[in-house]
Protein backbone atom coordinates (compact mmCIF):
# COMPACT_ATOMS: atom_id res chain seq x y z
CA UNK A 1 0.00 0.00 0.00
CA UNK A 2 1.30 3.48 -0.66
CA UNK A 3 2.44 5.40 2.36
CA UNK A 4 1.72 8.75 1.52
CA UNK A 5 -1.33 11.32 2.33
CA UNK A 6 -4.48 8.57 2.31
CA UNK A 7 -8.18 9.47 2.02
CA UNK A 8 -10.03 7.28 4.62
CA UNK A 9 -14.13 7.47 4.20
CA UNK A 10 -16.30 6.23 6.74
CA UNK A 11 -20.04 5.42 6.29
CA UNK A 12 -22.28 6.22 9.48
CA UNK A 13 -21.54 8.05 12.52
CA UNK A 14 -23.32 6.28 15.05
CA UNK A 15 -21.26 4.02 17.54
CA UNK A 16 -19.46 2.14 15.57
CA UNK A 17 -18.31 5.11 12.76
CA UNK A 18 -17.51 7.25 15.42
CA UNK A 19 -15.81 5.47 18.16
CA UNK A 20 -13.54 4.37 14.54
CA UNK A 21 -12.74 7.82 13.64
CA UNK A 22 -11.88 9.35 16.71
CA UNK A 23 -9.55 6.20 17.58
CA UNK A 24 -8.08 6.66 13.62
CA UNK A 25 -7.64 10.10 14.19
CA UNK A 26 -5.40 9.25 17.64
CA UNK A 27 -3.20 6.92 15.04
CA UNK A 28 -2.76 8.62 12.07
CA UNK A 29 -1.79 12.71 11.61
CA UNK A 30 -3.51 14.56 9.69
CA UNK A 31 -0.82 14.68 6.80
CA UNK A 32 -0.85 11.18 6.54
CA UNK A 33 -4.22 10.79 6.08
CA UNK A 34 -7.75 12.88 5.58
CA UNK A 35 -10.59 11.43 7.65
CA UNK A 36 -14.01 12.21 6.40
CA UNK A 37 -17.49 10.51 7.88
CA UNK A 38 -20.74 10.48 6.34
CA UNK A 39 -24.31 9.86 7.76
CA UNK A 40 -27.18 10.88 6.46
CA UNK A 41 -28.34 12.93 9.67
CA UNK A 42 -27.13 14.89 12.64
CA UNK A 43 -28.99 12.74 15.97
CA UNK A 44 -27.02 10.60 17.62
CA UNK A 45 -29.34 8.67 19.55
CA UNK A 46 -28.27 6.49 22.96
CA UNK A 47 -29.86 3.30 21.72
CA UNK A 48 -29.56 1.71 25.21
CA UNK A 49 -31.70 4.63 26.43
CA UNK A 50 -34.44 3.25 24.24
CA UNK A 51 -35.33 0.52 26.86
CA UNK A 52 -36.14 3.20 29.51
CA UNK A 53 -37.85 5.60 27.42
CA UNK A 54 -41.52 3.65 27.82
CA UNK A 55 -41.51 3.02 31.59
CA UNK A 56 -40.32 6.85 32.21
CA UNK A 57 -36.99 6.08 33.53
CA UNK A 58 -35.48 8.31 30.57
CA UNK A 59 -36.08 11.29 28.62
CA UNK A 60 -36.29 10.93 25.21
CA UNK A 61 -34.55 14.50 24.76
CA UNK A 62 -31.30 13.40 27.06
CA UNK A 63 -30.71 10.00 25.23
CA UNK A 64 -29.82 12.29 21.89
CA UNK A 65 -26.65 14.62 20.58
CA UNK A 66 -25.95 16.38 17.68
CA UNK A 67 -23.63 13.41 15.79
CA UNK A 68 -20.95 16.09 14.65
CA UNK A 69 -20.02 17.33 17.93
CA UNK A 70 -19.17 13.59 18.80
CA UNK A 71 -16.31 13.49 16.10
CA UNK A 72 -12.57 15.20 17.45
CA UNK A 73 -10.80 17.73 15.12
CA UNK A 74 -9.39 17.20 12.22
CA UNK A 75 -12.16 14.86 10.68
CA UNK A 76 -14.78 16.12 8.42
CA UNK A 77 -18.28 15.23 8.48
CA UNK A 78 -20.63 15.05 5.51
CA UNK A 79 -24.22 14.89 6.23
CA UNK A 80 -25.39 13.03 3.32
CA UNK A 81 -27.25 9.73 2.26
CA UNK A 82 -25.06 7.16 0.45
CA UNK A 83 -26.83 5.77 -2.47
CA UNK A 84 -24.16 2.94 -3.30
CA UNK A 85 -20.90 1.71 -3.25
CA UNK A 86 -18.23 1.24 -6.15
CA UNK A 87 -15.44 -1.24 -4.46
CA UNK A 88 -14.13 -1.60 -8.33
CA UNK A 89 -13.16 1.77 -8.59
CA UNK A 90 -13.03 3.30 -4.90
CA UNK A 91 -15.77 5.23 -5.45
CA UNK A 92 -19.18 6.54 -2.85
CA UNK A 93 -21.89 7.49 -4.43
CA UNK A 94 -23.68 10.37 -2.33
CA UNK A 95 -27.46 10.87 -2.88
CA UNK A 96 -27.58 14.03 -4.45
CA UNK A 97 -25.63 12.90 -6.92
CA UNK A 98 -22.19 13.64 -5.36
CA UNK A 99 -18.86 11.35 -5.31
CA UNK A 100 -16.55 10.34 -2.81
CA UNK A 101 -12.84 8.86 -3.75
CA UNK A 102 -11.30 6.45 -1.19
CA UNK A 103 -7.97 4.67 -0.32
CA UNK A 104 -9.69 3.03 2.62
CA UNK A 105 -13.66 2.56 3.61
CA UNK A 106 -15.25 1.49 6.60
CA UNK A 107 -18.83 0.67 6.59
CA UNK A 108 -20.23 1.24 9.68
CA UNK A 109 -24.19 1.99 8.56
CA UNK A 110 -25.86 -0.53 11.28
CA UNK A 111 -29.00 -2.31 11.11
CA UNK A 112 -32.26 -0.71 9.78
CA UNK A 113 -35.87 -1.85 11.11
CA UNK A 114 -38.18 -2.90 8.69
CA UNK A 115 -41.63 -3.21 9.97
CA UNK A 116 -43.09 -3.25 6.97
CA UNK A 117 -41.98 -7.07 6.07
CA UNK A 118 -44.09 -8.38 8.22
CA UNK A 119 -47.59 -8.60 6.94
CA UNK A 120 -50.20 -6.06 9.11
CA UNK A 121 -47.76 -5.16 11.80
CA UNK A 122 -47.75 -1.45 10.28
CA UNK A 123 -51.56 -1.65 9.10
CA UNK A 124 -54.73 -1.08 11.94
CA UNK A 125 -53.63 -0.49 15.29
CA UNK A 126 -49.74 0.46 14.40
CA UNK A 127 -49.10 2.96 17.82
CA UNK A 128 -52.32 2.37 18.86
CA UNK A 129 -52.14 -1.09 20.43
CA UNK A 130 -49.03 -2.09 18.09
CA UNK A 131 -45.33 -0.30 19.12
CA UNK A 132 -41.71 -1.17 19.00
CA UNK A 133 -39.36 0.21 21.64
CA UNK A 134 -36.99 0.03 18.76
CA UNK A 135 -36.99 3.68 17.77
CA UNK A 136 -36.91 6.75 19.26
CA UNK A 137 -40.57 7.78 18.30
CA UNK A 138 -42.38 4.12 18.71
CA UNK A 139 -40.29 4.77 22.43
CA UNK A 140 -41.93 7.72 23.28
CA UNK A 141 -45.20 6.32 21.62
CA UNK A 142 -45.19 3.42 23.89
CA UNK A 143 -44.51 5.53 27.00
CA UNK A 144 -48.25 7.04 26.86
CA UNK A 145 -49.39 3.50 25.78
CA UNK A 146 -47.93 1.77 28.92
CA UNK A 147 -48.28 4.32 31.82
CA UNK A 148 -52.49 4.33 30.41
CA UNK A 149 -52.72 0.54 30.26
CA UNK A 150 -55.12 -0.78 32.75
CA UNK A 151 -54.99 -4.12 32.49
CA UNK A 152 -55.13 -7.05 29.90
CA UNK A 153 -52.72 -9.49 27.75
CA UNK A 154 -49.35 -8.13 26.99
CA UNK A 155 -47.08 -9.57 24.30
CA UNK A 156 -43.42 -8.61 23.51
CA UNK A 157 -42.83 -10.25 20.46
CA UNK A 158 -39.56 -10.66 18.12
CA UNK A 159 -40.35 -11.24 14.46
CA UNK A 160 -36.71 -13.25 14.09
CA UNK A 161 -33.31 -12.62 14.47
CA UNK A 162 -30.78 -10.72 13.84
CA UNK A 163 -31.98 -7.89 15.73
CA UNK A 164 -30.32 -5.40 17.87
CA UNK A 165 -29.42 -5.91 21.40
CA UNK A 166 -31.04 -9.06 21.75
CA UNK A 167 -31.41 -9.26 25.43
CA UNK A 168 -33.49 -5.87 25.00
CA UNK A 169 -36.97 -7.58 24.43
CA UNK A 170 -36.28 -9.26 27.84
CA UNK A 171 -35.42 -6.77 29.59
CA UNK A 172 -38.30 -5.22 28.64
CA UNK A 173 -40.36 -7.90 30.02
CA UNK A 174 -38.72 -7.35 33.14
CA UNK A 175 -39.52 -3.90 33.37
CA UNK A 176 -42.92 -4.20 32.53
CA UNK A 177 -43.41 -6.47 35.28
CA UNK A 178 -41.15 -4.11 37.92
CA UNK A 179 -43.43 -1.19 36.51
CA UNK A 180 -47.22 -2.66 36.76
CA UNK A 181 -46.20 -3.96 40.21
CA UNK A 182 -44.93 -0.38 41.16
CA UNK A 183 -48.84 0.79 39.49
CA UNK A 184 -50.68 -1.95 41.74
CA UNK A 185 -51.69 -3.24 38.46
CA UNK A 186 -49.72 -6.42 38.07
CA UNK A 187 -52.20 -8.71 38.61
CA UNK A 188 -54.27 -7.37 35.82
CA UNK A 189 -51.80 -8.04 33.39
CA UNK A 190 -50.39 -11.27 31.53
CA UNK A 191 -47.43 -10.49 30.17
CA UNK A 192 -46.10 -13.22 27.59
CA UNK A 193 -42.47 -12.89 25.74
CA UNK A 194 -42.88 -14.85 22.36
CA UNK A 195 -39.92 -15.46 20.41
CA UNK A 196 -38.66 -17.27 17.27
CA UNK A 197 -36.27 -19.04 19.03
CA UNK A 198 -36.01 -22.46 21.26
CA UNK A 199 -35.33 -20.76 24.25
CA UNK A 200 -35.43 -17.18 25.93
CA UNK A 201 -31.72 -16.47 24.19
CA UNK A 202 -29.21 -17.64 21.89
CA UNK A 203 -26.54 -18.72 24.29
CA UNK A 204 -27.93 -21.69 26.17
CA UNK A 205 -26.24 -21.25 30.07
CA UNK A 206 -27.68 -17.58 29.68
CA UNK A 207 -31.05 -19.16 28.42
CA UNK A 208 -31.72 -21.09 31.15
CA UNK A 209 -31.43 -18.44 33.49
CA UNK A 210 -33.18 -16.43 32.01
CA UNK A 211 -35.94 -18.58 31.12
CA UNK A 212 -36.20 -19.34 34.65
CA UNK A 213 -36.52 -15.70 35.80
CA UNK A 214 -39.39 -15.35 33.33
CA UNK A 215 -40.73 -17.82 34.97
CA UNK A 216 -40.58 -16.68 38.91
CA UNK A 217 -41.97 -12.88 37.51
CA UNK A 218 -44.91 -15.03 36.36
CA UNK A 219 -44.13 -14.35 32.16
CA UNK A 220 -45.26 -16.77 30.02
CA UNK A 221 -42.67 -17.92 27.07
CA UNK A 222 -43.55 -19.04 23.75
CA UNK A 223 -40.90 -20.46 22.08
CA UNK A 224 -40.52 -21.01 18.06
CA UNK A 225 -42.78 -18.71 17.13
CA UNK A 226 -42.18 -17.18 13.61
CA UNK A 227 -44.62 -14.40 13.02
CA UNK A 228 -46.24 -14.34 9.97
CA UNK A 229 -49.25 -11.89 10.55
CA UNK A 230 -49.84 -8.76 13.14
CA UNK A 231 -53.91 -8.76 13.21
CA UNK A 232 -54.11 -5.22 14.97
CA UNK A 233 -57.80 -4.74 14.03
CA UNK A 234 -60.30 -4.65 16.71
CA UNK A 235 -63.23 -5.34 13.98
CA UNK A 236 -61.57 -8.62 12.72
CA UNK A 237 -61.68 -10.28 16.47
CA UNK A 238 -59.17 -10.06 18.90
CA UNK A 239 -55.81 -8.62 18.04
CA UNK A 240 -53.49 -11.55 17.92
CA UNK A 241 -50.19 -12.14 16.07
CA UNK A 242 -50.25 -15.66 13.89
CA UNK A 243 -47.34 -17.91 12.81
CA UNK A 244 -46.76 -19.38 9.65
CA UNK A 245 -47.57 -22.89 11.27
CA UNK A 246 -51.07 -20.78 12.25
CA UNK A 247 -50.71 -20.73 15.60
CA UNK A 248 -51.79 -17.55 17.33
CA UNK A 249 -51.38 -15.27 20.80
CA UNK A 250 -54.09 -12.59 21.29
CA UNK A 251 -53.20 -9.44 22.85
CA UNK A 252 -54.37 -6.05 24.06
CA UNK A 253 -50.78 -4.55 23.61
CA UNK A 254 -48.40 -5.75 21.46
CA UNK A 255 -44.58 -4.85 21.51
CA UNK A 256 -43.26 -5.91 18.41
CA UNK A 257 -39.43 -6.24 17.53
CA UNK A 258 -39.70 -6.14 13.68
CA UNK A 259 -37.23 -7.59 11.29
CA UNK A 260 -34.04 -6.00 10.63
CA UNK A 261 -32.06 -5.48 8.17
CA UNK A 262 -28.49 -3.57 6.31
CA UNK A 263 -28.60 -0.25 5.17
CA UNK A 264 -30.33 -0.68 2.01
CA UNK A 265 -27.71 1.25 0.14
CA UNK A 266 -25.68 -2.29 0.51
CA UNK A 267 -28.17 -4.06 -1.45
CA UNK A 268 -27.42 -1.63 -4.50
CA UNK A 269 -23.14 -1.83 -4.22
CA UNK A 270 -22.01 -4.71 -6.31
CA UNK A 271 -20.60 -7.80 -4.11
CA UNK A 272 -20.66 -6.01 -0.27
CA UNK A 273 -23.31 -7.68 1.12
CA UNK A 274 -25.08 -10.67 1.52
CA UNK A 275 -29.16 -11.21 1.79
CA UNK A 276 -30.28 -9.30 4.21
CA UNK A 277 -27.79 -6.41 3.40
CA UNK A 278 -25.26 -7.33 6.07
CA UNK A 279 -21.96 -6.20 4.86
CA UNK A 280 -20.07 -9.82 4.47
CA UNK A 281 -16.18 -9.68 6.14
CA UNK A 282 -13.82 -11.76 7.65
CA UNK A 283 -15.22 -12.53 11.29
CA UNK A 284 -11.90 -12.25 12.94
CA UNK A 285 -10.33 -9.18 10.36
CA UNK A 286 -13.50 -7.44 9.52
CA UNK A 287 -12.05 -7.27 6.36
CA UNK A 288 -14.50 -7.09 3.70
CA UNK A 289 -14.72 -10.08 0.91
CA UNK A 290 -15.86 -7.44 -1.77
CA UNK A 291 -12.21 -5.62 -1.20
CA UNK A 292 -9.25 -5.76 0.76
CA UNK A 293 -9.43 -1.43 1.49
CA UNK A 294 -12.88 -2.46 2.48
CA UNK A 295 -13.69 -2.90 5.91
CA UNK A 296 -16.97 -2.99 8.81
CA UNK A 297 -17.88 -2.73 12.14
CA UNK A 298 -21.07 -2.91 14.39
CA UNK A 299 -24.27 -4.13 13.10
CA UNK A 300 -23.73 -3.53 9.55
CA UNK A 301 -21.27 -6.50 9.57
CA UNK A 302 -22.11 -10.32 8.65
CA UNK A 303 -20.64 -11.50 11.78
CA UNK A 304 -22.16 -14.04 14.03
CA UNK A 305 -21.86 -12.18 16.94
CA UNK A 306 -24.49 -9.95 18.82
CA UNK A 307 -25.56 -6.45 17.16
CA UNK A 308 -24.74 -4.87 20.29
CA UNK A 309 -22.51 -1.72 20.64
CA UNK A 310 -20.41 -3.99 23.37
CA UNK A 311 -19.19 -5.86 20.35
CA UNK A 312 -18.96 -2.50 17.96
CA UNK A 313 -16.70 -1.40 20.18
CA UNK A 314 -14.31 -4.52 20.55
CA UNK A 315 -14.44 -4.64 17.00
CA UNK A 316 -13.13 -1.17 17.06
CA UNK A 317 -9.90 -1.81 18.77
CA UNK A 318 -8.77 -4.63 15.94
CA UNK A 319 -10.69 -2.76 13.11
CA UNK A 320 -8.35 0.16 13.62
CA UNK A 321 -5.02 -2.04 14.18
CA UNK A 322 -6.41 -3.51 10.92
CA UNK A 323 -6.11 -0.47 9.03
CA UNK A 324 -3.22 1.07 10.57
CA UNK A 325 -1.39 -2.53 9.50
CA UNK A 326 -3.29 -2.23 5.92
CA UNK A 327 -2.37 1.35 5.41
CA UNK A 328 1.83 0.24 6.61
CA UNK A 329 1.44 -2.77 3.97
CA UNK A 330 1.50 -5.30 7.03
CA UNK A 331 -0.62 -7.88 7.70
CA UNK A 332 -3.84 -7.60 9.34
CA UNK A 333 -4.26 -9.17 12.73
CA UNK A 334 -7.31 -11.92 13.52
CA UNK A 335 -8.21 -11.10 16.67
CA UNK A 336 -11.99 -10.33 16.55
CA UNK A 337 -13.35 -13.22 18.64
CA UNK A 338 -17.00 -12.09 19.13
CA UNK A 339 -16.97 -10.70 22.19
CA UNK A 340 -19.65 -9.47 23.28
CA UNK A 341 -21.34 -8.52 26.93
CA UNK A 342 -24.35 -6.85 28.76
CA UNK A 343 -25.86 -5.61 31.70
CA UNK A 344 -29.18 -6.87 31.74
CA UNK A 345 -31.84 -5.04 33.42
CA UNK A 346 -34.21 -7.34 35.26
CA UNK A 347 -36.23 -4.70 37.63
CA UNK A 348 -36.80 -3.54 40.56
CA UNK A 349 -33.35 -1.59 40.76
CA UNK A 350 -31.04 -4.75 39.81
CA UNK A 351 -28.96 -6.15 36.37
CA UNK A 352 -26.83 -8.71 35.43
CA UNK A 353 -23.92 -8.69 33.40
CA UNK A 354 -23.70 -11.83 30.27
CA UNK A 355 -20.42 -11.91 28.44
CA UNK A 356 -19.38 -14.32 25.77
CA UNK A 357 -17.77 -14.48 22.51
CA UNK A 358 -18.24 -16.70 19.61
CA UNK A 359 -16.95 -20.04 21.32
CA UNK A 360 -17.41 -19.55 25.14
CA UNK A 361 -20.31 -18.81 26.88
CA UNK A 362 -20.00 -17.35 29.82
CA UNK A 363 -16.69 -16.41 29.76
CA UNK A 364 -15.37 -16.81 33.40
CA UNK A 365 -15.04 -13.86 36.14
CA UNK A 366 -16.49 -11.32 38.10
CA UNK A 367 -17.47 -8.09 37.07
CA UNK A 368 -15.95 -5.78 37.87
CA UNK A 369 -12.86 -7.61 39.30
CA UNK A 370 -12.95 -10.12 42.43
CA UNK A 371 -15.43 -7.52 44.39
CA UNK A 372 -18.15 -7.53 41.58
CA UNK A 373 -21.16 -10.21 41.23
CA UNK A 374 -20.19 -13.87 39.27
CA UNK A 375 -21.78 -13.18 35.74
CA UNK A 376 -25.57 -14.23 35.55
CA UNK A 377 -26.26 -13.16 38.82
CA UNK A 378 -28.59 -9.82 40.02
CA UNK A 379 -27.18 -7.33 41.71
CA UNK A 380 -27.59 -3.89 42.38
CA UNK A 381 -24.18 -2.83 41.04
CA UNK A 382 -24.97 -4.29 37.81
CA UNK A 383 -28.08 -1.76 37.82
CA UNK A 384 -25.66 0.91 38.38
CA UNK A 385 -23.48 -0.27 35.92
CA UNK A 386 -26.65 -0.09 33.27
CA UNK A 387 -27.45 3.69 34.34
CA UNK A 388 -24.02 4.67 34.60
CA UNK A 389 -23.20 3.24 30.75
CA UNK A 390 -24.60 6.34 29.62
CA UNK A 391 -22.31 8.44 30.95
CA UNK A 392 -19.55 6.21 29.50
CA UNK A 393 -20.72 6.30 26.10
CA UNK A 394 -20.41 9.36 25.43
CA UNK A 395 -17.49 10.45 27.43
CA UNK A 396 -15.29 7.07 26.97
CA UNK A 397 -16.77 4.91 24.30
CA UNK A 398 -17.30 7.14 21.36
CA UNK A 399 -14.29 8.98 22.07
CA UNK A 400 -12.16 6.40 21.56
CA UNK A 401 -10.77 6.20 25.20
CA UNK A 402 -8.80 3.18 26.45
CA UNK A 403 -9.19 2.89 30.63
CA UNK A 404 -5.56 2.24 32.18
CA UNK A 405 -6.44 -1.51 33.82
CA UNK A 406 -9.25 -2.61 31.91
CA UNK A 407 -7.71 -2.62 28.72
CA UNK A 408 -10.56 -1.64 27.10
CA UNK A 409 -12.96 0.76 27.58
CA UNK A 410 -16.03 -1.96 27.95
CA UNK A 411 -16.55 -4.22 30.99
CA UNK A 412 -14.64 -7.28 30.14
CA UNK A 413 -15.12 -10.11 32.66
CA UNK A 414 -12.53 -13.21 32.52
CA UNK A 415 -10.05 -10.88 33.83
CA UNK A 416 -10.03 -12.23 37.16
CA UNK A 417 -6.32 -13.15 36.99
CA UNK A 418 -5.33 -10.10 36.10
C1 LIG B 1 -33.56 -0.75 22.18
C2 LIG B 1 -32.08 -0.98 22.05
C3 LIG B 1 -31.34 -1.26 23.19
C4 LIG B 1 -29.98 -1.50 23.09
N1 LIG B 1 -29.27 -1.78 24.24
C5 LIG B 1 -27.95 -2.08 24.15
C6 LIG B 1 -27.20 -2.37 25.33
O1 LIG B 1 -27.72 -2.35 26.45
N2 LIG B 1 -25.88 -2.68 25.19
C7 LIG B 1 -25.28 -2.72 23.96
O2 LIG B 1 -24.09 -3.02 23.89
N3 LIG B 1 -25.97 -2.42 22.83
C8 LIG B 1 -27.28 -2.10 22.89
N4 LIG B 1 -27.98 -1.80 21.76
C9 LIG B 1 -27.34 -1.94 20.45
C10 LIG B 1 -26.44 -0.79 20.07
O3 LIG B 1 -27.10 0.44 20.22
C11 LIG B 1 -25.99 -0.99 18.63
O4 LIG B 1 -25.51 -2.31 18.46
C12 LIG B 1 -24.88 -0.05 18.24
O5 LIG B 1 -25.33 1.28 18.39
C13 LIG B 1 -24.44 -0.32 16.81
O6 LIG B 1 -23.60 0.67 16.33
P1 LIG B 1 -23.40 0.87 14.77
O7 LIG B 1 -22.39 1.94 14.61
O8 LIG B 1 -23.16 -0.42 14.12
O9 LIG B 1 -24.82 1.37 14.23
P2 LIG B 1 -25.56 2.72 14.56
O10 LIG B 1 -25.07 3.32 15.83
O11 LIG B 1 -27.01 2.43 14.44
O12 LIG B 1 -25.10 3.71 13.40
C14 LIG B 1 -25.43 3.51 12.06
C15 LIG B 1 -25.36 4.86 11.37
O13 LIG B 1 -25.41 4.70 9.95
C16 LIG B 1 -26.19 5.75 9.40
N5 LIG B 1 -26.68 5.34 8.09
C17 LIG B 1 -27.42 4.23 7.78
N6 LIG B 1 -27.67 4.21 6.47
C18 LIG B 1 -27.08 5.30 5.92
C19 LIG B 1 -27.00 5.82 4.59
N7 LIG B 1 -27.59 5.22 3.55
N8 LIG B 1 -26.33 6.97 4.40
C20 LIG B 1 -25.73 7.61 5.45
N9 LIG B 1 -25.77 7.16 6.71
C21 LIG B 1 -26.45 6.01 6.95
C22 LIG B 1 -27.29 5.95 10.44
O14 LIG B 1 -27.88 7.23 10.33
C23 LIG B 1 -26.52 5.76 11.75
O15 LIG B 1 -26.01 6.96 12.25
C24 LIG B 1 -29.34 -1.47 21.82
C25 LIG B 1 -30.08 -1.18 20.67
C26 LIG B 1 -31.44 -0.92 20.79
C27 LIG B 1 -32.24 -0.59 19.54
Amino acid sequence: MDTGHQHIVILGAGTGGTLTANRLRSRLPEHRATITVVDQDDQHVYQPGLLFVPFGLADPLDIVKPRHRQLHRGINYLQQAVDRVETGDNTVHLADGSTLHYDVLIVATGAVLLPGETEGLTGPGWNERVFTFYDLDGATRLAEALESFEGGELVVNVVDLPIKCPVAPLEFCFLADWFFTERGRRDDVKITYVTPLDGAFTKPTASTRLSSMLADKGIELVTEFNTGTVHGDTDEGHPRIESWDERTVDFDLAVVIPLHGGAPFVGRSPGLGDDLDFVTVDQQTLQSSAAPNVFAIGDATSVPASKAGSVTHFEGEVLVDNVVAFLEGHELRALFDGHANCFIETGFDKAMLIDFNYDTEPLPGHFPGKIGAPLLAESKLNHLGKLMFQWFYWHVLLPGRDIPGLGSAMPTAGKESS
